[in-house]
């Protein structure tokens, strides 16, 4: 594959941040961008580097009025030896298919996209930060393009990425998030879009956390649509309760989406010879959990916060303190094992890691 690339000018370079301990999440990207186009009957094509900036958008693009758009989110991370590394990124490809499909949109070659991917970070690798607990963020993005107003499967697409240098994700940090368990809104029911990573799942879950941070809670626990009763999983994390010596993850059931820190954590917990269980849990059996003392730990996994603890749930008005409002044991080895082997710190023994430069 040829991918042209024309590199930004002076002008249309993008001002570092000065300092790395304040980068927050999402507010910046960097010089580059990679860019393909697809067109039914002739595939992917153009693939090119091109300088960041506004994408042309014809007003009656199709994604824009049905909503055919699915993204991707990872991390390149700086080793300590002075490398750039990604974890698992081809799992990320895999999904951004798997969403591609369920939105009848063209899917990708893996090679291809990883390909594009690398050579944009190689590119702006001056860009990806060194501190502790920093990142350079990726966002692949694939967006309906063609001009046409009635519903159908467009015949045009753009695929993209951007990237840009990340700090931690919550302001909280580390530090114990409460979550509001919602019981009225719900975020996906079984046989809908919730396994894909697509913009009209964030559209839809915006309300209701909206409503929860008014309260104070960073975010809110999603219930199964049907019944309100199985719990699911947290804004853009999925969900694990420790009660007794049992680790649980709601299984991965359509309306779950298969975080790739769900699936290490799965891994590395069983490899550490503990109990691990997907199977559905009532919110009913956490919250006896949390007031018989047997709900140890509650956190949430995403590769934007890697393992966010949960301090407290409220559910029906009423709070309850989960691991003293701390981090728990757990949540605290887990989050240093995947951060080790992500910053080449720790050898890797699952083989997750892989070295770009
Ligand atoms: C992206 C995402 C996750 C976490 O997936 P990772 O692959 O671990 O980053 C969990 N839930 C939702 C709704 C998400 O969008």
């Amino acid at each position: 594959m040829k991918i042209k690339v024309t590199q930004a000018e002076g002008n249309q370079r993008r001002k570092k941040p000065a300092d790395e301990s304040n980068l927050g999440f999402g507010d910046i990207v960097t010089d580059h961008m990679y860019k393909m186009d697809w067109e039914a009957g002739k595939g992917w094509s153009n693939f090119r580097i091109e300088p960041y900036g506004p994408i042309p958008i014809d007003p009656a693009a199709m994604v824009l009025h049905y909503g055919q758009e699915v993204f991707e989110g990872l991390k390149a991370y700086g080793g300590e030896d002075g490398g750039i590394y990604l974890f698992r990124p081809e799992e990320n490809f895999k999904r951004l298919n798997r969403s591609a499909r369920r939105l009848c949109m063209p899917e990708v070659e893996v090679d291809l996209a990883m390909e594009g991917m690398k050579k944009l970070i190689l590119l702006d690798r001056d860009w990806v930060p060194r501190s502790e607990g920093t990142s350079l963020y990726i966002r692949p993005t694939m967006i309906a393009t063609e001009p046409h107003l009635g519903v159908r499967p467009a015949k045009s697409y753009l695929f993209y990425i951007i990237i840009g240098p990340v700090g931690a994700y919550y302001k909280e940090g580390l530090n114990p998030v409460k979550i509001y368990v919602e019981d009225f809104f719900v975020r996906a029911a079984i046989g809908g879009t919730g396994e894909a990573k697509t913009s009209g799942n964030y559209a839809a879950s915006l309300l209701a956390a909206e409503e929860a941070k008014k309260k104070g809670f960073t975010q809110v626990l999603w219930l199964d649509a049907a019944e309100r009763k199985y719990v699911e999983e947290v804004g853009t994390m999925n969900m694990f309760f420790l009660i007794e010596d049992e680790v649980t993850t709601a299984p991965l059931n359509g309306s779950i989406l298969p975080g790739i820190t769900r699936d290490s954590v799965i891994r590395i917990v069983k490899e550490w010879g503990m109990k691990m269980s997907e199977r559905s849990l009532a919110i009913d059996e956490v919250i006896a959990a949390a007031k018989n003392g047997t709900l140890k730990e509650a956190f949430g996994t995403g590769t934007a916060a890697v393992i966010s603890p949960v301090g407290q749930i409220t559910y029906k008005g009423e709070d309850h303190i989960v691991a003293g409002g701390d981090m728990g044991e757990l949540s605290r080895r887990l989050y240093d094992e995947i951060v080790a082997i992500q910053y080449r710190r720790k050898p890797d023994p699952y083989g997750w890691v892989e070295r770009i430069v």
